[in-house]
């Protein structure tokens, strides 16, 4: 069974550690684990699905409804003055885990990404703490429970964000 060997499902499984921003019974996202950016997350659905030709619509437009609403706290909350969604399908398209995954990556003007020259050579390596604290920046929380602006600032700060 591929789900077994699959690194998104045991992830999905709570039997693989990751940065959690959001999960219900259906989806998950969490941080990349090479961010092209601080903050880079991707979105899951909890079921093995490997690319968007297996998707069902409804799963789908779930999927991005969360994406958006991690964009959104990425916008808010870590000062992401653009987002880019990136989601490939199959081996030509350069995907290389093969459970379905969106991509959501936080930009900033100047900030040494070049999509033309899409390149993992130019990424900046993050330590464990650094992926938790920016995890924690941009969680989906409940309306009720929400981080401090201050929090939020002094995060930043450590973290030489924005
Ligand atoms: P793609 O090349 O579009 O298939 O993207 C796969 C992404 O999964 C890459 O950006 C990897 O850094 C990321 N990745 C692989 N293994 C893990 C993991 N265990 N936890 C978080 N992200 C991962
Ligand atoms: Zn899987």
């Amino acid at each position: 069974m591929e789900e077994i060997s699959c690194i998104f499902c045991q992830i999905a499984n709570g039997n693989a550690q990751a940065k959690i921003v959001y999960q219900d019974n259906d989806v998950i996202a969490f941080l990349d684990i090479n961010p092209l950016a601080p903050g880079h997350t991707l979105v899951i659905p909890k079921k093995h699905i490997q690319n968007v030709f297996e998707m069902d619509d409804d799963l789908l437009h779930h999927i991005f409804t969360v994406a958006k609403q991690i964009a959104e706290n990425m916008r808010k909350n870590l000062g992401a003055e653009g987002v880019n969604f990136l989601q490939s399908n199959g081996e030509a398209a350069e995907q290389s885990v093969f459970h379905f995954h969106l991509h959501i990556i936080p930009r900033w003007k100047n900030d040494g990404l070049d999509f033309t020259e899409y390149s993992r050579t130019k990424i900046k390596k993050m330590r464990n703490e650094e992926l938790e604290k920016i995890a924690k920046i941009i969680e989906i929380k409940s309306d009720k429970e929400t981080r401090s602006e201050e929090e939020i600032y002094s995060i930043k700060r450590e973290l030489e964000i924005g």
